[in-house]
């Protein structure tokens, strides 16, 4: 009976292995054109000084608009791309569009803001990426203290003196970094401290239960202080409530983003929220 029931089991797993293992394949081909046929947008969300609640910038988030699919969240998607090495491609694309929508939105808002690209592991252990960064900033015209590149703690770990070089390179440009999802991976906060790193991102995973949860405010807390005493600055992310904003607002969390004031918006959408903006106090 206990043979008969391993061997059920094993079979559902095979199963369920042979359906992921298909859609796997079924994105990848259909990742392979994509670029070409137009079909990878990019969102923004915007981006929030706390204390002044005005919109400073946003995170540019991709979408896949796939023809039979409908839209396709990147959490589906960019595990693929990183996989078969499409990601490499595609976040050039994704760095070189956000660059000059960025450009586009400076122009028509006459705002400064600034836009937060993420980067992939692999990308960012490309041999040339300083290289496209630069290329994507000459091309558009942005400014690079208009663009902040998101990497998480796994890109920055996995070859230390690598990424010291890359971050040295890009800091000389001028360009923002920041570490996304802080908290969540493995950083070694000597490497923190050598980094020319310049913000870090509080997981969301932390914040959403910060009302309720002790552990994830000591978390949050914590993670303010260690940003502020190393002189980086803090965006949490992930905020859905005025109790969230207040609780960062309160310990000094510089800047926040989530769906308390909007989701990730199309170009458009994220032009009106723009308009909407009263023009920064001139002190
Ligand atoms: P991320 O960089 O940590 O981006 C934040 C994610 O949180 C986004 O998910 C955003 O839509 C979501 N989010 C924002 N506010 C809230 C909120 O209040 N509540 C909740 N529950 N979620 C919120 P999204 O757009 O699905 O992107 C998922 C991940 O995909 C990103 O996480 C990032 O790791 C990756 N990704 C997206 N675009 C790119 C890209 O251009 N390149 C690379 N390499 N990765 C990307
Ligand atoms: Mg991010
Ligand atoms: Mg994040
Ligand atoms: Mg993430």
């Amino acid at each position: 009976h206990a043979k008969q029931a391993g061997r059920g089991a094993y079979q559902f797993f095979n199963e369920e292995m042979n359906a992921a293992a298909h859609e796997r394949l079924h994105l990848e081909n259909g990742l392979r054109g994509a670029l070409e046929r137009g079909e990878l947008e990019l969102y923004y969300q915007p981006k929030v000084d706390i204390k002044q609640r005005r919109v400073v910038g946003c995170e540019a988030l991709l979408r896949w608009n796939h023809p039979k699919l409908g839209i396709v969240s990147p959490v589906r998607f960019i595990p693929v791309a990183e996989e078969c090495g499409l990601i490499v491609p595609i976040g050039d694309w994704a760095l070189r569009e956000a660059c000059r929508q960025m450009l586009e939105f400076q122009r028509s808002s006459g705002q400064n803001l600034v836009v937060a690209v993420n980067v992939s592991a692999l990308q960012f252990t490309q041999r040339n990426f300083v290289d496209s960064v630069r290329q994507a900033l000459d091309e558009t015209g942005l400014t690079p203290q208009c663009l902040e590149l998101e990497l998480t703690e796994s890109a920055l770990m996995k070859d230390t003196d690598g990424a010291l070089d890359t971050l040295k390179a890009l800091s000389d440009m001028g360009v923002r970094l920041a570490v996304d999802d802080f908290g969540t991976g493995y950083s070694s906060l000597s490497y923190l401290k050598r980094f020319p790193i310049n913000c870090l991102k509080i997981d969301k995973g932390f914040v959403r239960d910060l009302e309720t949860d002790v552990d994830d405010a000591a978390i949050v807390n914590a993670v303010i202080n260690l940003a502020h005493s190393l002189r980086l600055t803090v965006v949490g992310e992930g905020v859905e409530t005025e109790g969230q904003l207040q609780f960062l607002l309160e310990r000094g969390c510089e800047e926040a983003q989530g769906f308390y004031f909007d989701q990730p918006l199309r170009a458009e959408a994220f032009q009106t929220v723009l308009r909407n903006t009263p023009p920064a106090a001139t002190a």
